[in-house]
């Protein structure tokens, strides 16, 4: 909570320095660089393992987000680019397969299980968090980051700043979301469901809905970009959203292998340059990567 409020403040200064400059973030100008990560020179993996069976293929589908600035986002010339989007990158080069051998394709919300287990993905790094009742059908590596849920508001709202002040009012989140589900069983909202968060935009500057709620991160990219119409409700997020690579269930060699990967990651810099060069951009101060869960 602490170091999100680190981060908020960061947030806001860089907002707020972007006004001042005249400048806007509109059009992709913030969290969406690359941290180029290096690419393994022929890996070796243990036969019929996944590591070994897309190496030899040399090339990986991965899910993510197409429309979240800062995680995941589909830039103009179809790439995504992403916090998400790097760690994707810097997997597929511990296997050895570039960049330009991913295969990208968008998982929202409520189809990643079935993404998932349908084969369609090799795995999916889309602001994913990790629960229990996800676990019954697909399998995490991870944590390797930790947002919390928030609320976001027109910018001239005075009402909402808690998730107590949205019981009974309309509040747009995404079907199949852990936001959606606490906000309802847990606050009482009235929710207007979309199929993704950009969705819920319109919605929401219309006044058809009081607030949208997700991920502290998610929105904090929302704000970003339209500073003059958006706001953060609160410093404060209600929940914890540990995120994590969901992949086929049973795999377990290969979740233990993207945890090792993750692990070296956080400790050879490419963790960090991945933030700096993506989300970092609007959230300066650099995550630690949280406690892998080896479960
Ligand atoms: N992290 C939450 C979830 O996995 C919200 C973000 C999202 O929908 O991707 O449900």
């Amino acid at each position: 909570m602490k170091a999100f409020m680190t981060r908020r403040k960061s947030l806001l200064i860089a907002a707020s320095a972007a006004v001042a400059l005249g400048l806007s973030a509109c059009g992709g100008g913030s969290g969406g660089s690359s941290s180029a990560p290096p690419v393994a020179e022929k890996p070796s993996f243990a036969a019929d393992t996944t590591m070994a069976k897309l190496a030899s293929a040399g090339k990986i589908t991965i899910g993510s987000k197409f429309d979240q600035p800062l995680f995941g986002q589909k830039g103009l010339d179809g790439k995504p680019v992403g916090f998400d989007v790097e760690i994707g990158k810097a997997i597929a080069g511990k296997l050895g397969i570039p960049a330009d051998k991913i295969e990208w394709v968008e998982t929202v919300s409520a189809n990643r299980e079935e993404f998932i287990k349908q084969g369609k993905v090799d795995i999916i790094v889309a602001t994913y968090t990790i629960t229990d009742k996800r676990k019954n059908e697909v399998d995490f590596a991870g944590p390797y980051y930790e947002a919390g849920q928030a609320l976001m508001v027109n910018k001239d709202n005075t009402t909402i700043t808690k998730p107590e002040d949205v019981k009974g009012k309309k509040v747009c989140s995404v079907t199949g979301s852990t936001p959606a589900s606490t906000i309802v069983e847990k606050y009482g909202a009235v929710l207007v469901p979309a199929a993704t968060y950009s969705a819920c935009l319109e919605p929401l500057r219309n006044k058809q809905v009081e607030a949208i709620t997700t991920d502290n991160v998610i929105l904090a990219g929302f704000v970003d970009k339209e500073p003059e119409a958006f706001k953060l409700a609160s410093d404060q997020t209600f929940t914890k959203e540990p995120y994590g690579i969901g992949l086929k269930k049973g795999d377990t060699a290969f979740r233990s292998w993207i945890n090792d990967q993750l692990e070296a990651f956080a400790k050879d810099g490419t963790y960090k340059k991945a933030w700096e060069a993506t989300a970092g951009k609007v959230i300066k101060t650099v995550p630690e990567l949280p406690a892998i869960n080896r479960y």
